[in-house]
C-alpha cells in the first residue's frame, strides 16, 4: 500500500447530528478507519454551551483538547473543565459527555476505535442544563514527581 496526502480542502466540515448534541457542533474528519485498523479521529468543535448527548463507545475513546474551554462529565462524577493539552481518556462502556464551557468554544481531538462486530457509540438522552451548569471541579494541576521535586 502507497502513503498519501488526504488533502483538508477534500473533505467540508460537517455539522454534527442534531439528535444526537445540543447546541451546534462542527466536525472535521483527520482520518477514518482503513483495514486492518479500526481507528478514527475527528477534530470536533463544539460552540458555546454545545454538548454532546450522554453516550458511551465500545472500545472507550482519548480526547486531546486543542484549544477553547470546555466541559467533560463521567456519570457520578464532577463536571470537570477541559483546557487545551489536556487528554482525556474515556474506558469502555462508561456514559460520558463533553462540551464547550457556557461562554467558550472548545475544540478537541476525538480519538476512538470501533469493536471487532463494528461497534462504536452509543447515544442516550440530552445533557439537561441543570447538569450541564453544575459549578465544575477547580481544575488540578497534576505535576510529574520530577517536576514538583525540582521546584
Ligand atoms: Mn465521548
Amino acid at each position: 500500500m502507497r502513503s498519501r496526502i488526504v488533502r483538508a480542502g477534500s473533505r467540508p466540515t460537517k455539522q454534527a447530528a442534531a439528535g444526537s448534541f445540543t447546541g451546534i457542533v462542527w466536525q472535521d474528519e483527520v482520518f477514518a478507519p482503513e483495514a486492518p485498523s479500526r481507528v478514527r479521529a475527528t477534530r470536533v468543535t463544539f460552540t458555546p454551551g454545545a454538548r454532546t448527548n450522554w453516550h458511551t463507545h465500545a472500545v472507550g475513546q482519548i480526547l486531546y483538547v486543542l484549544a477553547g474551554v470546555g466541559r467533560y462529565q463521567m456519570e457520578g462524577e464532577a463536571v470537570e473543565v477541559l483546557l487545551p493539552g489536556d487528554t482525556v481518556i474515556i474506558p469502555p462502556q462508561a456514559r460520558h459527555w463533553h462540551g464547550g464551557a457556557p461562554d467558550h468554544l472548545m475544540t478537541h481531538l476525538a480519538i476512538s476505535e470501533t469493536g471487532a462486530a463494528g461497534e462504536a457509540t452509543t447515544w442516550l438522552e440530552p445533557v439537561s442544563d441543570t447538569d450541564y451548569l453544575k459549578t465544575p471541579a477547580k481544575p488540578a494541576l497534576t505535576m510529574s514527581p520530577a517536576i514538583s521535586d525540582s521546584a
